[in-house]
């Protein structure tokens, strides 16, 4: 079989009442799925209604920590909680662990690795967390890197209207060049890829 051209929309820092609610929105509307990689300390019995919907969708729920800090100054006991409280707290709602981890900015060491049992995700971004990049430019910069296994990193933060704008044109685009739209669990296991430890992915078959 030729190889399939896969790519993973993948949202950090949320659940946040308003943004993630019309990035769900979107995807719905374009019958497509992504990934979340949450914060812990964001669920709450406010937005745990947006995880289930999100769940039910079919995307999956990943770890983005507990509280969102620079993980590499953190003790090993810290490290621990800041994931199995967020862990712990997504399997209430959807009944499914994380299996994904992006380390908030990307700040990462071996010590992490030896205590995190989660495959790390990074992949590309289009600094979508400035609000001087316009709508405009996040989508000419995820197009212009568009490959096959592709891990798109968007933001679904409060009030991150310019990253919703910027989801309606990157998926139909995209799905006219002819990509299949896969939460990160799939892009693995349709790539037949099996997830290794002491690495972060960039994309399904490209590490860091
Ligand atoms: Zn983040």
């Amino acid at each position: 079989m030729d190889k399939q051209k896969l790519v993973a929309l993948t949202f950090d820092d949320g659940p946040s009442i308003g943004t993630t609610e019309q990035i769900l929105d979107v995807l719905e509307e374009n019958q497509v799925v992504a990934s979340f990689f949450l914060i812990g300390q964001q669920i709450t019995d406010e937005t745990a209604d947006l995880i289930r919907r999100a769940h039910s969708m079919g995307c999956s729920i990943e770890n983005h920590s507990r509280t969102h800090s620079y993980m590499t100054q953190m003790s090993e006991e810290e490290i621990v909680e800041e994931i199995t409280d967020t862990s712990d707290k997504i399997r209430k709602i959807t009944g499914e662990a994380p299996q994904f981890f992006r380390p908030p900015y990307i700040d990462y060491d071996q010590k992490m690795y030896d205590r995190i049992d989660l495959t790390f995700i990074c992949g590309y971004g289009c600094e979508d967390w400035e609000e001087s990049v316009t709508a405009k430019e996040r989508v000419r910069r995820v197009l212009e890197a568009a490959k096959p296994g592709y891990i798109i990193l968007m933001h679904d933060s409060a009030n991150n209207i310019q990253t919703v704008e910027a989801v309606k044109e990157i998926i139909p685009t995209l799905k006219k060049q002819g990509f299949t739209f896969v939460n990160i669990r799939g892009l693995f296991e349709k790539s037949g890829i099996h997830p290794q430890h002491n690495v972060i992915y960039m994309g399904a078959d490209e590490v860091q």
